[in-house]
Parts: C-alpha cells; structure tokens; sequence
C-alpha cells in the first residue's frame, strides 16, 4: 500500500545522529511513512549505520530505503534522488542533523493534508549555531540574486519543505536541467502554497557539511540557473562607453584645434574608445544569443498543467 508520507533525508557524514533521527521521527510521525535516506558519499560509517537501522528498525508502518551514491554529488542531487525514489501521496525532504524537527515535518503533513495545498514550505524563525561568515555571505547572496533575478527566493526558506506527489512528478519528470536549484524551482513553480514557521533546532552531533567552497559553488548555480542579467552586462558597458568615446571625441577634436595637443593623439584617443565600445556591444549581443541558447538548453517545462479534466 502506498505510504502517506514520504521523508527524504539527505546523508552526508552523519553517523552519530541517525539513531536518534530515526527515533524521533518514530515518535514525532504518526502516520505510515517510508524513509528514503540518500547516502551521498559519506566517508564514515553512515552507510553500515543505516544498513543496520534498516535490519533493525523497519516495521510496516516505517518502511526504509536506502539510496547510495557512487561518491559525493552534494545534497542538491541527494533530494533529487529520494524525491524519484519516494511512492507516498506526500513527501518531504529533510536534513539529517535534527536540525528540522520531525514534529514540524509531521505538522507540514497535517496542514497539507487538512487545507489541500500542495506544497509547505518550512521558514525558519532565527539561525542558530551559524558563524558570522555564512550569515553575511548567505544574506548577500540573497540580496544579490533577488535584485537581478525575476524569480523571487526567501532567505528563511531552506531544504525543508514538502510536496505532494503530484509537485513531485513534475519536479522529477518536467525539469531536465541538470543544474536544478531545488529550492528555486519550489518556491516559483506556482501551486498552492503554504508556510509553517519553526525555530531551528541544534545540529545534534558533528559539523556543519556545507563549507562556505559547496555554498559559493551553489550560489553560483543559483544565479546563473535563476538570472541572465550577467551574460548582459556587456550590453550596458558598451553603451557607456560608447557615451564615454562620444565626449572623449568632442573634448579631443576640440582640445586639437584650440589646444596644443602632440600630433597622433586625437586620433588614437578617439578610435581607442569608440573600439571599446563596439567590442563590448558585440559582446552584448553574443551574450543574448548565449542567453537564449541557454534557456532552450534548459528545457524546462514551458507550462505545467495543474489538473486535467476530461
Ligand atoms: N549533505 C549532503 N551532501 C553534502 C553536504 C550535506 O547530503 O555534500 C546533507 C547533510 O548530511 C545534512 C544536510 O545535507 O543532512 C544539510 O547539511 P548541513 O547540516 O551540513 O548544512 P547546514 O545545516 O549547515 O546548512
Ligand atoms: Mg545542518
């Protein structure tokens, strides 16, 4: 029978939390669930721990799947895999640091289930036990893509959220891209959409995994997936300095007749820049041909139907 709920939860050097993870979500869930746990390559006993859970712990209302990676290819493609693996009419995706309670995924359930929406996101109150560093780097990073990306994103909202099975297919069948910005594409596919707010609970052993290297390299996923105005910044250069050469050339063919310039001077002066800007237009233009090859290469979903009657 098909589980009601579905909870993913990406593995990356973990082995000291999942016994307790698991026996929180056994208390905190009371509802017939499968857990999928994608090992992304850990490098300690995460895998033996699991295996073992699994021997151990699986009853039929806690069904346990195990998904193992051939190495590490971070959490991004971890809740891809568990989100293509899971069968509940529900799933959500989870860390496994108990840093997302349990208890709140269940409520996320709850809420999805009595108010018909099709995804819940989980939005954090307040950061705990994050460095200086991440909360600068991560706030910037948000300001940026937020002020030259058309998509929206909510700093608050993370890897915590569930869908219901029909968000799932679209998510696992429409989106081709192998970039996928997981928590982009949920919070702009459209859909009825709810939030739960929740105070975030201590990582409950270890260190954190996402070094600030895996963040930049995600930030810049991010904005490359989510915005284009980069590949145009030569188009607004060109046409500055295009400004630019137009005084420059008034200033220098006047300076030549009343100043006392050398000879030679007005004329490399004037083409120097005009050249600099016909380069950076021509770039400009290359970059929008680039930018659409780039959106078809994508081959995101053009549309998404929501329901079909017939
Ligand atoms: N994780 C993963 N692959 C990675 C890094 C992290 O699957 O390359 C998992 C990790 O095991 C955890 C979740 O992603 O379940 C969030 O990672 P972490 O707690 O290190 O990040 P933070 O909470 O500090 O953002
Ligand atoms: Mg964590």
């Amino acid at each position: 029978m098909k589980p009601e709920l579905t909870i993913v939860i990406s593995v990356y050097n973990e082995e000291e939390n999942l016994v307790q993870l698991l026996k929180v979500i056994k208390t905190d869930i009371p509802v017939s669930k499968e857990l999928i746990f994608v090992n992304d390559g850990s490098t300690d006993n995460s895998f033996d721990v699991l295996r073992d859970l699994k021997a151990k712990e699986e009853t039929p209302d806690t069904r346990i799947k195990l998904v193992n990676f051939s190495k590490n290819f971070g959490h991004e493609a971890a809740m891809l895999a568990g989100l293509k693996h899971s069968t509940g009419k529900f799933i959500v995706c989870m860390d496994a640091d108990l840093q997302h309670p349990p208890a709140v995924a269940y409520l996320m359930y709850r809420k999805a289930v009595n108010e018909g929406k099709e995804i819940i996101l989980a939005k954090r109150k307040s950061r705990r036990n994050t460095g200086i560093t991440k909360k600068l780097t991560t706030w910037i990073f948000y300001k940026f893509i937020n002020l030259i990306s058309p998509f929206k994103f909510d700093p608050a909202v993370s890897d915590f959220f569930l869908v219901t099975e029909k968000v799932k297919n679209i998510i696992t069948g429409q989106f081709t891209e192998s970039n996928l910005f997981l928590r982009g594409i949920i919070q702009n596919i459209g859909f009825e959409k709810d939030f739960v707010e929740y105070e975030e609970g201590e990582r409950f052993t270890g260190k954190s995994n996402y070094s600030l290297t895996k963040l930049f390299i995600l930030s810049m996923e991010a904005i490359v997936s989510y915005s284009k105005l980069p590949l145009y910044l030569s188009i607004y250069l060109g046409l500055g300095f295009g400004l630019l050469a137009f005084v420059v050339a008034i200033y220098s063919v006047v300076m030549k007749f009343v100043g006392n310039t050398p000879p030679g001077y007005t004329t490399i002066v004037v083409l120097v820049s005009f050249m600099a800007s016909i380069l950076f237009l021509v770039l400009g233009i290359m970059g929008i041909y680039i930018g659409f090859i780039f959106e078809e290469q994508k081959k995101r979903p053009v549309y998404i139907e929501k329901e079909v009657i017939e």
